[in-house]
């Protein structure tokens, strides 16, 4: 996880005070928040932040590369502080989103069509987490 101020400039984001303490939140929460969840749990320590203001500090994120979109979710747009490849693993029962490592991706690399260039690739997968099956099982 990177951090900060330095991290905001290098990514070409003028790093205020309402940005980094958005990056922050994503970078220090692993649940792949939607801009919704940033918000709520943002607003209280910044009573200026606007629900506008968080959904347009996303998207200048994802398009300056700072955060990534996560599209495992179809309902709704989820968000990774995390931009190093991994994978991810939705439970169809919980809906929690967990990252899973992995080394690399040369198998799914593979399949791209002859001649296109490959910019990003995403690894999902479904089923039902470790806690969901416990409690299932009880
Ligand atoms: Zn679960
Ligand atoms: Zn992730």
């Amino acid at each position: 996880m990177k951090h900060g101020a330095e991290y905001l400039k290098e990514c070409g984001v003028k790093p205020s005070m309402q940005r980094l303490a958005i990056y922050k939140y994503v970078a220090e929460h692993p649940t792949h928040p939607t801009a919704d969840e940033i918000y709520e749990a943002l607003r209280d320590q910044i009573p200026t932040l606007s629900k506008t203001t968080v959904y347009n500090t996303m998207k200048l994120f994802v398009s300056n590369g700072v955060v990534d979109e996560v599209f495992i979710d179809r309902t709704s747009e989820r968000f990774d502080g995390n931009t190093m490849l991994h994978a991810h693993f939705m439970c169809e029962m919980c809906g929690g989103i967990f990252d899973s490592e992995i080394d690399n991706i040369p198998s799914v690399a593979a399949y791209v069509p002859k001649g296109a260039e490959l910019h990003k690739t995403q690894v999902l997968y479904y089923g039902v987490c470790p806690e969901c099956l416990r409690a299932k099982a009880e």
